[in-house]
Protein backbone atom coordinates (compact mmCIF):
# COMPACT_ATOMS: atom_id res chain seq x y z
CA UNK A 1 0.00 0.00 0.00
CA UNK A 2 3.22 2.05 0.00
CA UNK A 3 3.91 2.01 -3.32
CA UNK A 4 1.88 4.55 -5.02
CA UNK A 5 0.32 3.35 -8.39
CA UNK A 6 -2.17 5.93 -8.96
CA UNK A 7 -1.16 9.79 -9.33
CA UNK A 8 -4.32 11.15 -7.54
CA UNK A 9 -4.27 11.41 -3.86
CA UNK A 10 -4.02 8.78 -1.47
CA UNK A 11 -6.08 9.24 1.99
CA UNK A 12 -5.56 7.16 4.85
CA UNK A 13 -8.52 7.42 7.30
CA UNK A 14 -7.83 6.19 11.11
CA UNK A 15 -10.84 4.55 12.33
CA UNK A 16 -13.73 2.58 10.46
CA UNK A 17 -16.49 4.13 12.82
CA UNK A 18 -19.20 6.08 11.21
CA UNK A 19 -17.46 9.06 10.92
CA UNK A 20 -14.39 7.02 9.63
CA UNK A 21 -16.39 5.44 6.84
CA UNK A 22 -18.89 8.79 5.76
CA UNK A 23 -15.45 10.60 5.68
CA UNK A 24 -14.15 7.68 2.82
CA UNK A 25 -17.70 8.12 1.02
CA UNK A 26 -17.43 11.59 0.85
CA UNK A 27 -13.88 11.97 -0.22
CA UNK A 28 -14.01 8.71 -2.63
CA UNK A 29 -14.75 10.61 -5.87
CA UNK A 30 -11.90 12.84 -5.32
CA UNK A 31 -9.37 10.53 -4.46
CA UNK A 32 -7.07 7.68 -6.28
CA UNK A 33 -6.75 5.08 -3.02
CA UNK A 34 -8.60 5.20 0.41
CA UNK A 35 -6.79 3.18 3.10
CA UNK A 36 -9.42 2.60 6.16
CA UNK A 37 -7.14 2.05 9.46
CA UNK A 38 -9.44 0.23 12.00
CA UNK A 39 -7.56 -1.28 15.36
CA UNK A 40 -11.21 -3.58 15.85
CA UNK A 41 -11.09 -7.08 14.65
CA UNK A 42 -12.56 -8.06 11.48
CA UNK A 43 -15.67 -5.79 10.94
CA UNK A 44 -19.43 -7.69 10.79
CA UNK A 45 -20.88 -8.26 7.32
CA UNK A 46 -23.89 -8.61 8.99
CA UNK A 47 -25.68 -5.39 11.16
CA UNK A 48 -24.35 -7.54 14.28
CA UNK A 49 -22.28 -5.93 17.10
CA UNK A 50 -18.24 -5.22 17.64
CA UNK A 51 -16.24 -4.93 20.15
CA UNK A 52 -15.24 -1.20 19.57
CA UNK A 53 -18.93 -0.09 18.97
CA UNK A 54 -20.06 -0.11 22.77
CA UNK A 55 -22.37 2.85 22.65
CA UNK A 56 -24.64 0.23 19.94
CA UNK A 57 -26.50 -1.24 23.09
CA UNK A 58 -27.61 2.38 23.72
CA UNK A 59 -30.94 3.60 21.83
CA UNK A 60 -29.07 5.94 18.98
CA UNK A 61 -31.67 8.71 17.48
CA UNK A 62 -30.70 9.80 13.74
CA UNK A 63 -32.27 12.88 12.98
CA UNK A 64 -33.41 13.84 9.19
CA UNK A 65 -30.72 16.44 9.26
CA UNK A 66 -27.84 13.12 9.74
CA UNK A 67 -30.22 11.01 7.63
CA UNK A 68 -30.40 13.28 4.90
CA UNK A 69 -26.43 14.01 5.06
CA UNK A 70 -26.23 10.26 4.81
CA UNK A 71 -28.17 10.06 2.03
CA UNK A 72 -26.68 12.58 -0.15
CA UNK A 73 -23.67 10.88 0.24
CA UNK A 74 -24.70 7.44 -0.47
CA UNK A 75 -27.94 7.66 -2.05
CA UNK A 76 -29.95 4.61 -1.29
CA UNK A 77 -29.02 4.17 2.21
CA UNK A 78 -32.17 4.93 3.56
CA UNK A 79 -33.86 2.23 1.32
CA UNK A 80 -31.03 -0.30 2.49
CA UNK A 81 -32.24 0.67 6.28
CA UNK A 82 -35.63 0.03 6.10
CA UNK A 83 -35.20 -3.19 3.77
CA UNK A 84 -33.37 -4.17 6.98
CA UNK A 85 -36.10 -3.30 9.09
CA UNK A 86 -35.61 0.42 10.23
CA UNK A 87 -38.31 2.77 10.85
CA UNK A 88 -38.58 6.06 8.93
CA UNK A 89 -40.73 7.92 11.68
CA UNK A 90 -42.46 11.26 10.86
CA UNK A 91 -42.01 14.28 13.16
CA UNK A 92 -44.20 15.47 14.96
CA UNK A 93 -46.91 12.86 14.72
CA UNK A 94 -44.44 9.96 15.50
CA UNK A 95 -42.88 11.52 18.27
CA UNK A 96 -45.05 11.59 21.67
CA UNK A 97 -42.18 14.23 23.93
CA UNK A 98 -43.19 15.88 26.99
CA UNK A 99 -41.21 18.99 26.51
CA UNK A 100 -39.83 20.94 29.66
CA UNK A 101 -42.50 23.50 28.40
CA UNK A 102 -45.26 20.65 28.29
CA UNK A 103 -46.15 17.88 25.88
CA UNK A 104 -46.20 18.22 22.39
CA UNK A 105 -48.92 17.83 20.03
CA UNK A 106 -48.88 15.10 16.94
CA UNK A 107 -51.46 16.43 15.53
CA UNK A 108 -49.62 18.49 12.79
CA UNK A 109 -48.70 17.59 9.22
CA UNK A 110 -45.46 15.90 9.11
CA UNK A 111 -42.28 17.89 8.24
CA UNK A 112 -38.90 16.14 9.52
CA UNK A 113 -38.59 12.30 10.52
CA UNK A 114 -36.16 10.21 12.08
CA UNK A 115 -34.56 6.36 11.24
CA UNK A 116 -35.64 4.52 14.16
CA UNK A 117 -32.58 1.52 13.88
CA UNK A 118 -30.14 -0.11 15.96
CA UNK A 119 -26.92 1.33 15.56
CA UNK A 120 -25.34 -1.74 14.38
CA UNK A 121 -27.95 -1.63 11.59
CA UNK A 122 -27.10 2.21 10.58
CA UNK A 123 -22.95 1.38 10.80
CA UNK A 124 -23.77 -1.37 8.85
CA UNK A 125 -25.56 -0.74 5.64
CA UNK A 126 -23.10 2.48 6.02
CA UNK A 127 -20.05 0.50 6.11
CA UNK A 128 -21.17 -2.04 3.09
CA UNK A 129 -22.09 0.10 0.75
CA UNK A 130 -18.46 1.98 1.13
CA UNK A 131 -16.63 -0.52 1.29
CA UNK A 132 -18.21 -1.38 -2.13
CA UNK A 133 -16.40 1.55 -3.54
CA UNK A 134 -13.81 0.28 -6.15
CA UNK A 135 -10.91 2.51 -4.38
CA UNK A 136 -11.39 2.10 -0.96
CA UNK A 137 -10.12 -0.34 1.12
CA UNK A 138 -10.52 -1.39 4.78
CA UNK A 139 -7.33 -2.36 7.05
CA UNK A 140 -8.39 -4.23 10.43
CA UNK A 141 -6.47 -4.76 13.96
CA UNK A 142 -4.08 -2.27 12.95
CA UNK A 143 -3.71 0.42 15.68
CA UNK A 144 -2.75 3.98 14.57
CA UNK A 145 0.08 5.30 16.74
CA UNK A 146 1.45 8.49 15.75
CA UNK A 147 1.76 10.62 12.58
CA UNK A 148 4.54 11.20 10.59
CA UNK A 149 5.60 14.81 9.11
CA UNK A 150 6.08 18.06 11.01
CA UNK A 151 4.52 21.05 11.77
CA UNK A 152 3.95 22.03 8.44
CA UNK A 153 2.58 18.58 6.77
CA UNK A 154 1.44 15.43 8.10
CA UNK A 155 2.51 12.64 5.58
CA UNK A 156 1.14 10.07 7.18
CA UNK A 157 1.06 7.34 10.05
CA UNK A 158 2.64 4.95 11.99
CA UNK A 159 0.59 1.94 12.51
CA UNK A 160 1.14 -1.13 14.26
CA UNK A 161 -0.39 -4.60 15.14
CA UNK A 162 -1.09 -4.81 18.88
CA UNK A 163 2.66 -5.09 20.88
CA UNK A 164 4.43 -3.32 18.24
CA UNK A 165 5.94 -0.06 17.87
CA UNK A 166 5.49 1.58 14.11
CA UNK A 167 8.13 3.99 14.56
CA UNK A 168 11.01 1.52 16.25
CA UNK A 169 9.86 -1.04 13.23
CA UNK A 170 10.57 1.91 10.54
CA UNK A 171 13.42 2.45 12.15
CA UNK A 172 15.30 -0.68 12.32
CA UNK A 173 15.02 -1.06 8.71
CA UNK A 174 11.60 -2.68 8.40
CA UNK A 175 10.37 -1.29 4.53
CA UNK A 176 7.97 1.05 5.53
CA UNK A 177 4.29 0.85 5.59
CA UNK A 178 5.05 -3.21 4.41
CA UNK A 179 1.38 -4.03 2.95
CA UNK A 180 0.98 -7.14 4.25
CA UNK A 181 -1.26 -7.50 7.33
CA UNK A 182 0.68 -7.06 10.44
CA UNK A 183 3.61 -5.45 9.20
CA UNK A 184 4.30 -2.29 11.48
CA UNK A 185 5.65 0.99 10.20
CA UNK A 186 4.80 4.08 7.90
CA UNK A 187 2.10 4.47 6.19
CA UNK A 188 1.83 7.29 3.66
CA UNK A 189 -1.00 9.72 2.51
CA UNK A 190 -1.36 12.73 0.87
CA UNK A 191 -4.23 13.45 3.71
CA UNK A 192 -4.91 12.44 7.11
CA UNK A 193 -7.82 12.16 7.97
CA UNK A 194 -8.61 11.33 12.00
CA UNK A 195 -11.65 9.62 12.82
CA UNK A 196 -10.78 7.71 15.77
CA UNK A 197 -13.77 8.90 18.05
CA UNK A 198 -14.01 10.62 21.62
CA UNK A 199 -10.98 9.18 22.41
CA UNK A 200 -8.52 10.50 19.65
CA UNK A 201 -4.45 10.93 20.31
CA UNK A 202 -4.66 13.06 17.81
CA UNK A 203 -3.79 16.37 20.28
CA UNK A 204 -0.77 14.52 21.50
CA UNK A 205 -0.10 13.32 18.14
CA UNK A 206 0.33 17.05 16.84
CA UNK A 207 2.69 17.96 19.47
CA UNK A 208 4.95 14.69 19.04
CA UNK A 209 5.88 16.20 15.14
CA UNK A 210 5.86 19.84 16.74
CA UNK A 211 2.22 20.26 15.44
CA UNK A 212 0.35 23.03 16.97
CA UNK A 213 -1.22 22.82 20.86
CA UNK A 214 -4.98 22.03 20.51
CA UNK A 215 -7.41 23.85 23.15
CA UNK A 216 -10.25 21.64 24.09
CA UNK A 217 -13.25 22.80 26.11
CA UNK A 218 -15.36 20.58 28.04
CA UNK A 219 -19.25 20.53 29.65
CA UNK A 220 -19.53 17.28 31.34
CA UNK A 221 -23.18 16.93 33.24
CA UNK A 222 -21.91 13.68 34.36
CA UNK A 223 -24.85 11.46 32.74
CA UNK A 224 -24.78 8.18 32.73
CA UNK A 225 -26.74 5.62 30.63
CA UNK A 226 -28.93 2.52 31.06
CA UNK A 227 -30.30 0.41 28.35
CA UNK A 228 -32.34 -2.04 27.70
CA UNK A 229 -34.03 -3.94 24.50
CA UNK A 230 -38.15 -5.12 24.73
CA UNK A 231 -39.93 -6.86 22.84
CA UNK A 232 -42.46 -4.27 21.44
CA UNK A 233 -46.31 -5.53 22.75
CA UNK A 234 -48.12 -7.87 20.53
CA UNK A 235 -49.64 -5.32 17.76
CA UNK A 236 -46.99 -2.46 18.45
CA UNK A 237 -44.14 -3.46 15.59
CA UNK A 238 -45.06 -0.60 13.40
CA UNK A 239 -46.23 2.49 13.18
CA UNK A 240 -45.06 3.13 16.93
CA UNK A 241 -44.15 6.21 17.97
CA UNK A 242 -40.78 7.49 19.83
CA UNK A 243 -41.85 8.61 23.81
CA UNK A 244 -39.37 10.93 24.54
CA UNK A 245 -39.58 12.28 28.44
CA UNK A 246 -36.70 14.53 28.79
CA UNK A 247 -35.26 16.33 31.60
CA UNK A 248 -35.61 20.01 32.83
CA UNK A 249 -32.62 21.81 33.11
CA UNK A 250 -34.59 24.37 35.07
CA UNK A 251 -34.92 22.56 38.36
CA UNK A 252 -32.43 22.58 40.67
CA UNK A 253 -32.45 19.15 41.09
CA UNK A 254 -30.21 15.98 38.80
CA UNK A 255 -31.60 15.60 35.48
CA UNK A 256 -33.59 12.25 34.14
CA UNK A 257 -34.39 11.13 30.66
CA UNK A 258 -36.14 8.28 29.40
CA UNK A 259 -36.69 7.32 25.96
CA UNK A 260 -38.07 3.96 23.69
CA UNK A 261 -37.03 3.97 20.09
CA UNK A 262 -38.79 1.48 18.16
CA UNK A 263 -36.52 -0.29 16.04
CA UNK A 264 -35.68 -3.53 13.89
CA UNK A 265 -37.03 -6.77 14.59
CA UNK A 266 -40.17 -5.90 16.68
CA UNK A 267 -38.44 -4.68 19.40
CA UNK A 268 -37.94 -1.17 21.40
CA UNK A 269 -34.83 0.24 22.06
CA UNK A 270 -35.06 2.12 25.74
CA UNK A 271 -32.26 4.37 27.37
CA UNK A 272 -32.78 5.69 30.70
CA UNK A 273 -30.21 8.51 31.74
CA UNK A 274 -29.53 10.50 34.74
CA UNK A 275 -27.21 13.33 35.23
CA UNK A 276 -24.45 13.54 37.87
CA UNK A 277 -26.20 12.76 41.41
CA UNK A 278 -28.88 10.96 39.05
CA UNK A 279 -27.25 8.06 37.23
CA UNK A 280 -29.59 5.15 36.85
CA UNK A 281 -27.65 1.54 38.12
CA UNK A 282 -27.64 -1.52 35.96
CA UNK A 283 -29.76 -3.74 38.00
CA UNK A 284 -32.54 -4.77 35.85
CA UNK A 285 -35.04 -5.04 38.86
CA UNK A 286 -34.34 -0.96 39.38
CA UNK A 287 -34.88 -0.49 35.71
CA UNK A 288 -38.36 0.32 35.19
CA UNK A 289 -38.22 1.79 38.54
CA UNK A 290 -36.06 4.41 37.41
CA UNK A 291 -37.83 4.96 34.66
CA UNK A 292 -41.09 5.57 36.45
CA UNK A 293 -39.26 8.37 38.51
CA UNK A 294 -38.67 10.52 35.57
CA UNK A 295 -40.97 13.63 34.79
CA UNK A 296 -43.79 11.70 33.87
CA UNK A 297 -44.27 8.07 34.13
CA UNK A 298 -45.67 7.14 30.41
CA UNK A 299 -42.42 5.51 29.66
CA UNK A 300 -42.66 2.65 32.68
CA UNK A 301 -46.27 2.41 31.83
CA UNK A 302 -45.28 1.09 28.38
CA UNK A 303 -42.44 -1.10 29.73
CA UNK A 304 -44.75 -2.97 32.09
CA UNK A 305 -46.50 -4.34 29.49
CA UNK A 306 -43.54 -5.44 27.52
CA UNK A 307 -41.07 -8.01 27.70
CA UNK A 308 -36.77 -7.57 28.12
CA UNK A 309 -34.72 -9.51 25.52
CA UNK A 310 -31.70 -8.38 27.04
CA UNK A 311 -30.10 -7.09 30.21
CA UNK A 312 -29.09 -3.75 31.15
CA UNK A 313 -25.92 -2.12 29.67
CA UNK A 314 -24.38 1.06 31.26
CA UNK A 315 -22.41 3.82 29.69
CA UNK A 316 -20.82 6.85 31.32
CA UNK A 317 -18.27 8.49 28.97
CA UNK A 318 -20.45 11.37 27.61
CA UNK A 319 -18.95 14.49 28.13
CA UNK A 320 -19.51 17.37 25.66
CA UNK A 321 -16.26 17.52 24.52
CA UNK A 322 -14.98 19.98 21.74
CA UNK A 323 -11.20 20.08 20.57
CA UNK A 324 -10.99 23.08 18.85
CA UNK A 325 -8.62 22.01 15.87
CA UNK A 326 -10.01 24.73 13.19
CA UNK A 327 -8.25 27.26 15.31
CA UNK A 328 -5.04 25.35 15.64
CA UNK A 329 -3.45 26.18 12.35
CA UNK A 330 -3.49 22.60 11.19
CA UNK A 331 -0.23 21.11 9.77
CA UNK A 332 -1.14 20.77 6.01
CA UNK A 333 -2.58 16.91 4.75
CA UNK A 334 -4.23 16.77 8.11
CA UNK A 335 -8.03 16.77 8.86
CA UNK A 336 -10.39 15.78 12.00
CA UNK A 337 -14.18 14.16 11.72
CA UNK A 338 -16.71 12.82 14.02
CA UNK A 339 -16.57 12.79 17.35
CA UNK A 340 -12.61 12.98 17.62
CA UNK A 341 -12.90 16.73 17.15
CA UNK A 342 -16.47 16.89 18.99
CA UNK A 343 -17.97 14.70 21.04
CA UNK A 344 -21.39 15.34 22.77
CA UNK A 345 -23.25 14.28 25.52
CA UNK A 346 -25.32 11.69 23.66
CA UNK A 347 -29.25 12.63 25.37
CA UNK A 348 -29.55 15.09 22.50
CA UNK A 349 -28.63 12.16 19.92
CA UNK A 350 -26.59 14.63 17.43
CA UNK A 351 -23.09 12.48 17.29
CA UNK A 352 -24.18 10.56 13.69
CA UNK A 353 -25.52 13.44 12.88
CA UNK A 354 -22.89 15.65 13.25
CA UNK A 355 -20.41 13.32 11.10
CA UNK A 356 -22.59 13.47 8.68
CA UNK A 357 -23.21 16.71 8.24
CA UNK A 358 -19.39 17.07 8.33
CA UNK A 359 -18.80 14.81 5.90
CA UNK A 360 -20.79 16.60 3.16
CA UNK A 361 -18.69 20.00 4.17
CA UNK A 362 -15.64 18.03 3.35
CA UNK A 363 -16.90 16.82 -0.02
CA UNK A 364 -17.49 20.12 -0.31
CA UNK A 365 -14.49 20.85 -0.04
CA UNK A 366 -12.42 18.50 -1.57
CA UNK A 367 -14.54 19.26 -4.82
CA UNK A 368 -12.98 23.22 -4.70
CA UNK A 369 -8.96 22.44 -3.79
CA UNK A 370 -6.67 20.28 -4.00
CA UNK A 371 -6.03 18.83 -0.59
CA UNK A 372 -1.88 20.28 -0.75
CA UNK A 373 -3.06 23.63 -1.31
CA UNK A 374 -2.65 25.87 1.30
CA UNK A 375 -6.34 26.25 2.17
CA UNK A 376 -7.59 22.93 2.11
CA UNK A 377 -6.86 22.07 5.64
CA UNK A 378 -7.98 25.06 7.40
CA UNK A 379 -11.32 25.63 5.14
CA UNK A 380 -12.50 21.76 5.72
CA UNK A 381 -11.61 22.19 8.92
CA UNK A 382 -14.17 25.14 9.42
CA UNK A 383 -16.65 23.80 7.02
CA UNK A 384 -16.92 20.60 9.11
CA UNK A 385 -16.75 22.67 12.90
CA UNK A 386 -20.13 24.51 11.65
CA UNK A 387 -22.59 21.60 12.07
CA UNK A 388 -20.59 20.32 15.30
CA UNK A 389 -20.70 24.01 16.79
CA UNK A 390 -24.70 24.05 16.04
CA UNK A 391 -24.91 20.70 18.09
CA UNK A 392 -22.52 22.24 20.53
CA UNK A 393 -24.52 24.88 21.87
CA UNK A 394 -27.78 22.91 21.92
CA UNK A 395 -26.20 20.50 24.46
CA UNK A 396 -24.19 22.60 26.52
CA UNK A 397 -26.82 25.02 26.31
CA UNK A 398 -28.50 22.65 28.60
CA UNK A 399 -25.73 20.64 30.57
CA UNK A 400 -24.16 23.60 32.15
CA UNK A 401 -27.30 23.98 34.32
CA UNK A 402 -27.57 20.27 35.82
CA UNK A 403 -26.07 20.09 39.76
CA UNK A 404 -22.14 19.35 39.49
CA UNK A 405 -21.41 19.77 36.25
CA UNK A 406 -18.00 20.60 35.05
CA UNK A 407 -16.95 23.51 32.94
CA UNK A 408 -17.51 27.23 32.71
CA UNK A 409 -20.84 28.03 34.87
CA UNK A 410 -23.58 29.50 33.20
CA UNK A 411 -23.18 33.56 32.46
CA UNK A 412 -25.87 36.14 31.88
CA UNK A 413 -25.99 35.80 28.24
CA UNK A 414 -26.50 31.21 28.87
CA UNK A 415 -29.44 32.35 31.09
CA UNK A 416 -30.57 34.69 28.58
CA UNK A 417 -30.80 32.25 25.93
CA UNK A 418 -31.36 29.54 27.79
CA UNK A 419 -34.63 31.56 28.87
CA UNK A 420 -35.61 32.08 25.21
CA UNK A 421 -35.03 28.87 24.40
CA UNK A 422 -37.68 27.95 26.90
CA UNK A 423 -40.21 30.42 25.45
CA UNK A 424 -40.13 28.84 22.05
CA UNK A 425 -40.45 25.46 23.67
CA UNK A 426 -43.78 27.06 25.53
CA UNK A 427 -44.55 28.54 21.93
CA UNK A 428 -44.04 25.42 20.08
CA UNK A 429 -46.84 23.55 22.62
CA UNK A 430 -49.46 25.72 20.75
CA UNK A 431 -47.82 26.90 17.81
CA UNK A 432 -46.90 24.85 13.98
CA UNK A 433 -44.59 26.72 12.59
CA UNK A 434 -42.40 27.01 15.96
CA UNK A 435 -42.70 23.25 16.06
CA UNK A 436 -41.41 23.24 12.62
CA UNK A 437 -38.63 26.04 13.21
CA UNK A 438 -37.21 23.72 16.57
CA UNK A 439 -37.10 21.02 14.73
CA UNK A 440 -35.33 22.28 11.67
CA UNK A 441 -32.39 23.15 14.09
CA UNK A 442 -32.32 20.14 16.22
CA UNK A 443 -32.50 17.65 13.12
CA UNK A 444 -29.93 19.72 12.33
CA UNK A 445 -31.29 20.73 9.06
CA UNK A 446 -30.66 24.38 9.36
CA UNK A 447 -28.73 26.52 11.88
CA UNK A 448 -29.71 28.14 15.30
CA UNK A 449 -29.53 31.61 13.40
CA UNK A 450 -33.00 30.61 12.33
CA UNK A 451 -34.52 30.92 15.62
CA UNK A 452 -33.91 34.33 15.40
CA UNK A 453 -35.68 35.65 12.37
CA UNK A 454 -38.59 38.30 12.79
CA UNK A 455 -41.30 35.61 12.72
CA UNK A 456 -40.04 33.45 14.83
CA UNK A 457 -39.71 36.24 17.71
CA UNK A 458 -42.94 37.51 16.70
CA UNK A 459 -44.22 34.09 17.61
CA UNK A 460 -42.25 33.99 20.85
CA UNK A 461 -43.63 37.11 21.79
CA UNK A 462 -47.10 35.88 21.26
CA UNK A 463 -47.01 32.64 23.07
CA UNK A 464 -48.91 29.41 22.05
CA UNK A 465 -52.07 29.80 19.82
CA UNK A 466 -53.56 26.62 21.63
CA UNK A 467 -54.04 25.71 25.20
CA UNK A 468 -51.35 23.33 26.77
CA UNK A 469 -52.72 19.67 26.59
CA UNK A 470 -52.97 18.06 29.42
CA UNK A 471 -51.62 14.45 28.95
CA UNK A 472 -49.64 12.71 25.82
CA UNK A 473 -51.74 13.01 22.69
CA UNK A 474 -52.29 9.36 22.29
CA UNK A 475 -53.81 7.30 19.11
CA UNK A 476 -56.58 4.68 20.07
CA UNK A 477 -53.82 1.91 19.51
CA UNK A 478 -52.06 3.47 21.94
CA UNK A 479 -54.33 4.35 24.50
CA UNK A 480 -55.67 0.29 24.54
CA UNK A 481 -52.00 -0.68 24.72
CA UNK A 482 -51.80 1.35 27.91
CA UNK A 483 -55.18 -0.19 29.09
CA UNK A 484 -53.45 -3.88 28.70
CA UNK A 485 -52.43 -5.18 32.41
CA UNK A 486 -49.30 -4.83 33.07
CA UNK A 487 -47.12 -8.04 32.67
CA UNK A 488 -44.91 -7.24 35.57
CA UNK A 489 -45.42 -5.86 39.45
CA UNK A 490 -42.58 -3.11 40.10
CA UNK A 491 -39.51 -4.79 40.79
CA UNK A 492 -39.62 -7.80 39.51
CA UNK A 493 -38.69 -7.28 34.90
CA UNK A 494 -36.63 -10.38 34.25
CA UNK A 495 -34.69 -10.69 31.10
CA UNK A 496 -33.30 -13.65 28.69
CA UNK A 497 -29.75 -12.12 28.82
CA UNK A 498 -27.64 -11.39 31.69
CA UNK A 499 -26.47 -7.87 32.58
CA UNK A 500 -24.27 -6.38 30.52
CA UNK A 501 -21.57 -3.35 31.20
CA UNK A 502 -21.02 -2.11 27.86
CA UNK A 503 -19.28 0.91 29.45
CA UNK A 504 -15.69 -0.16 28.94
CA UNK A 505 -12.52 2.23 27.75
CA UNK A 506 -12.63 2.12 24.48
CA UNK A 507 -8.62 2.75 24.87
CA UNK A 508 -7.52 -0.25 25.60
CA UNK A 509 -6.06 -2.25 23.65
C1 LIG B 1 -24.49 6.01 25.02
C2 LIG B 1 -24.43 6.74 23.71
C3 LIG B 1 -25.60 7.03 23.02
C4 LIG B 1 -25.55 7.73 21.83
N1 LIG B 1 -26.71 8.07 21.19
C5 LIG B 1 -26.66 8.76 20.03
C6 LIG B 1 -27.85 9.09 19.32
O1 LIG B 1 -28.96 8.85 19.78
N2 LIG B 1 -27.72 9.74 18.13
C7 LIG B 1 -26.51 10.07 17.61
O2 LIG B 1 -26.46 10.64 16.52
N3 LIG B 1 -25.37 9.79 18.26
C8 LIG B 1 -25.41 9.15 19.44
N4 LIG B 1 -24.26 8.84 20.10
C9 LIG B 1 -22.99 9.34 19.56
C10 LIG B 1 -22.44 8.44 18.49
O3 LIG B 1 -22.38 7.12 18.96
C11 LIG B 1 -21.06 8.95 18.09
O4 LIG B 1 -21.15 10.32 17.79
C12 LIG B 1 -20.51 8.22 16.89
O5 LIG B 1 -20.33 6.86 17.14
C13 LIG B 1 -19.16 8.84 16.53
O6 LIG B 1 -18.61 8.11 15.50
P1 LIG B 1 -17.04 8.16 15.27
O7 LIG B 1 -16.82 7.33 14.04
O8 LIG B 1 -16.56 9.55 15.32
O9 LIG B 1 -16.41 7.44 16.55
P2 LIG B 1 -16.48 5.93 17.01
O10 LIG B 1 -17.83 5.36 16.76
O11 LIG B 1 -15.97 5.90 18.40
O12 LIG B 1 -15.45 5.19 16.06
C14 LIG B 1 -14.05 5.36 16.19
C15 LIG B 1 -13.36 4.18 15.53
O13 LIG B 1 -11.96 4.41 15.56
C16 LIG B 1 -11.30 3.22 15.97
N5 LIG B 1 -10.03 3.61 16.61
C17 LIG B 1 -9.87 4.29 17.76
N6 LIG B 1 -8.56 4.48 18.02
C18 LIG B 1 -7.88 3.91 17.00
C19 LIG B 1 -6.49 3.77 16.70
N7 LIG B 1 -5.53 4.28 17.51
N8 LIG B 1 -6.14 3.11 15.57
C20 LIG B 1 -7.10 2.59 14.74
N9 LIG B 1 -8.42 2.68 14.98
C21 LIG B 1 -8.82 3.34 16.10
C22 LIG B 1 -12.27 2.57 16.95
O14 LIG B 1 -12.02 1.19 17.11
C23 LIG B 1 -13.61 2.87 16.28
O15 LIG B 1 -13.97 1.89 15.35
C24 LIG B 1 -24.29 8.13 21.29
C25 LIG B 1 -23.12 7.83 21.98
C26 LIG B 1 -23.18 7.14 23.18
C27 LIG B 1 -21.91 6.86 23.92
Amino acid sequence: MTSRPSPLPRVVVLGGGLAGTLAAAALAPHVGEILILERDSALPQTPAPRARLPQAAHAHTLWAGGADAMEELLPGITADWLAAGAHRIPIPNGMVSFSPAGWYRRSWDPTHYLIGAGRDLIDWAVRRRVLGMPNVELRTRTKITGLAGDGARVRGVYAEQAGQDGRQAAQDGQQAGQDAYGSPGLIEADLVVDATGRNSKSTRWLLDIGGPEVRETVVDAGVRYASRRYRAPEGTETDWPVVHVPADPREARPGLFATIIPIEDGQWHVSLSGTRGGEPSSGEELFEEFARGVRHPLVADLLARAEPVSGVSTYARTANRRRHFERAGLPKGFVVVGDAATSLNPVYGHGMSVAARGALALRGQAARRPFASAGFTSRAQRAMTRPAAAAWLLAVGQDRFYPGAIGRRPNLADRLSARYVHRLAHTATGNAMIVERITDVVTLRKPAGILAGPAVLLAAALGPRKPLLDGPELTAREQEVLARPPLRSPHTASATDTDTDTDTDTDTP
